[in-house]
């Protein structure tokens, strides 16, 4: 349990629940730390507490609620037992947003890892030996092949990017640029790589993540420690001047869109994933968006979609790209205290907790 920036995570039992209709209880046995976790735990980011911290999670189906049998993304049933991951919310489906087919901003969201514990439903989170799934969670089968600390990031880190992609129109023949080479960055890299992106080209302020970048399919990597020009000057060469037809931001740093914006070509897209904290205000041109015929998005949470085809592409390019080097380190449930001061200290892309 979490209770507040500072305080230690209390290990806590609580007694299993009893299911109702459409939920399912999964026991876990992997979750990995996002970023957004760790900027809880430090309070830099609100959450109801106490919660259950963690929503990069994996596991197995272990009981099933009564009545109409629970589908997987494919509409087969859940069997007892099955590997799985799911959708980081649960929607209800019948909300304004739920019916505008944005379910994952309904009205009645149920996010896990970001709930306050009640006694109806103490277990929402992935640091814990079990999950309970609410009804309107995309639940999603994995295949066995597919390890579990590949896996394990792929309803967060690789969801999202899946869904940033969608948005901005897909990669195919296109010069795509990619801000921030965390671990999003990386899936961004592999996804448009494989999806037949002319050229991925990569900014960070970081020279060991472009490094590993380039094993994920970029093909131009620069550093923009010292500013942007770098930047500029590489995409100018790479596309005769016009500018990059797809940009996806993941840094959220109010200088790297101010920086990103004007390297679009006309037309060009600019998909806004990053900004998920309250930062500074965004200088932005209304006229070069006009003139420009520019589009700019934002995407948070993502789509049950999204998911099935994260989880479709880490099964069929795990081997192609080095995901299985993003974990850096594993702690047994026990020291998930120890893993996040270990994951604040160190910053590693991912730490896992593992369960049993
Ligand atoms: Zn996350
Ligand atoms: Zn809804």
């Amino acid at each position: 349990m979490f209770h507040a920036a500072g305080r230690p995570l209390e290990l806590r039992r609580f007694a299993l629940p009893e299911l109702a209709v459409g939920e399912v209880l999964v026991r876990i046995s992997c979750a990995t730390l996002c970023g957004s976790d760790l900027h809880t735990y430090q309070g830099r980011r609100p959450t109801p507490t106490p919660t259950v911290l963690g929503h990069e999670i994996i596991g197995r189906v272990e009981a099933l609620g009564p009545g109409d049998p629970v589908c997987d993304d494919r509409r087969v049933p859940l069997q007892i037992g099955q590997r799985v991951t799911w959708s980081i919310a649960a929607s209800c489906g019948r909300c304004f947003f739920c019916q505008r087919d944005l379910p994952q901003k309904c009205e009645r969201l149920f996010k896990y890892g970001h709930e306050a514990i009640n006694e109806r439903h103490p277990l929402s989170g992935g640091l814990a030996e079990f999950c309970h799934l609410a009804p309107g969670t995309a639940i999603v089968s994995l295949p066995e092949a597919l390890p579990d600390l590949v896996a394990c990031p792929a309803n967060c880190a690789t969801a999202t990017v899946t869904a940033a992609l969608r948005v901005g129109g897909g990669c195919s023949d296109q010069t795509v640029l990619i801000q921030g080479a965390g671990m999003l960055g990386l899936a961004a890299c592999a996804l448009a790589n494989s999806g037949g992106a002319s050229e991925v080209i990569v900014c960070d302020v970081d020279e060991n993540r472009l490094e590993l970048a380039k094993r994920f399919g970029a093909t131009r990597c620069v550093c923009v420690a010292q500013g942007a020009e770098a930047l500029g000057t590489t995409v100018e060469e790479l596309t005769d001047g016009r500018g990059v037809d797809l940009a996806i931001e993941l840094s959220g740093s109010a200088g790297a869109i101010e920086a990103g914006l004007p390297l679009l070509r006309i037309g060009g897209r600019y998909v806004l994933v990053g900004a998920v904290f309250p930062g500074p205000p965004v200088s932005l041109s209304a006229e070069q968006i006009v003139r420009r015929w520019l589009s700019i998005h934002g995407v948070h949470n993502y789509a049950p979609q999204d998911l099935s085809r994260a989880v479709a592409f880490l099964a069929e390019n795990h081997h192609r790209y080095p995901f299985d080097e993003l974990v850096t380190e594993t702690f047994p449930l026990v020291e998930a205290e120890r893993a996040f001061q270990h994951a604040i200290k160190t910053r590693p892309l991912r730490v896992a907790v593992v369960s049993g």
